[in-house]
């Protein structure tokens, strides 16, 4: 197997504490197995990206030291290809047009929620838009135990969603004419031949949905590992819109011994390391060890 990794960063804010912790971890699991590293900018939603936070992503990653080995791979350049997978599954008949306002969905999980039954999209358009005009494309889910999914996340161990119960029918193209990214990330990773993921675990609830789309598709599914996120004082994951702060370019060591340390690598202080090279090589024997892998 030829390992590929990969970073897949939003540009709605330069990159913080939190992105650089599943940065580094990409980028040592990749290091660990001598494998590809690439770095793909998720820049498809529109209203939420920032003009110029990709610049100023791929230049804190050069100047932490995290190179990647392919060009960067920018999202928006890609909707041709997400529109023919949407052709493939509509020929498939394995999507439906959907003409559900966001209020409409509100509702019936506000309802269900009274009833204390599923909270998932309760697919009122399957069998057609009852006169409304399609906003979004959902792709139809199993019922039964077909809609269960089962994966061993290589840091938190063996993981189970019940898409039917769970999830529902999940939107792959949404009202606002945006790609969902559910369906552009499984598209590129299979283009891109992605083997390994390693991201926060705040995407964890949407791994199911990327293994079943593989699926649909005809594409492989590669090996998972979801790092714990950080959170701030009050235990929110640390975003761009709860106020993390960037990261200060000019000490990308001490910055990058603190996302070592989230980690649970077992590394000596900042102080012991003086230049990047020689972090890199203690993280990432560190990063082998934790991991149970051979030394690189
Ligand atoms: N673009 C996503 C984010 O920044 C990550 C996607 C992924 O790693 O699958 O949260």
């Amino acid at each position: 197997m030829t390992y590929r990794g990969r970073f897949a960063p939003s540009p709605t804010g330069p990159l913080h504490f939190g992105s650089l912790v599943s940065a580094l971890a990409s980028w040592l699991d990749a290091r660990a197995h001598r494998g590809a590293w690439l770095v793909r900018v998720e820049d498809i939603d529109g209203p939420r990206t920032v003009p110029g936070a990709a610049k100023d992503i791929l230049a804190t990653l050069e100047r932490f030291g995290m190179h990647a080995d392919e060009p960067p791979v920018w999202q928006s350049t890609r909707t041709a290809r997400y529109q023919q997978a949407l052709e493939q599954l509509k020929a498939a008949g394995m999507i439906y047009p959907c003409g559900c306002t966001r209020k409409e969905i509100a509702d019936s999980l506000l309802n269900a929620h009274a009833r204390n039954t599923t909270l998932a999209y309760p697919g009122t358009c399957r069998d057609g838009l009852h006169g409304k005009p399609a906003r979004a494309w959902r792709l139809r889910v199993p019922d039964g135990d077909s809609a269960v999914i089962t994966f061993e996340d290589r840091w938190q161990g063996k993981q189970t969603q019940n898409l039917a119960t769970e999830v529902g029918d999940f939107v792959l193209k949404r009202a606002d004419d945006q790609w969902a990214y559910q369906l552009a990330v499984v598209v590129d990773d299979a283009e891109a031949c992605i083997t390994h993921i390693v991201r926060g675990a705040d995407l964890m609830d949407s791994t199911a949905r990327q293994i079943y789309l593989q699926r649909c598709l005809g594409v492989p599914t590669p090996e998972y590992l979801h790092v714990p996120v950080v959170t701030n004082e009050q235990g929110e994951k640390l975003s761009k819109q709860n106020g993390a702060t960037a990261l200060d370019i000019d000490k990308p060591l001490e910055a990058l011994c603190a996302a070592a340390q989230h980690l649970g690598l077992d590394l000596e202080s900042a102080a012991a390391h003086t230049t990047l090279d020689g972090f890199y090589a203690a993280a990432t024997a560190a990063w082998a060890k934790r991991m149970g892998l051979p030394a690189a």
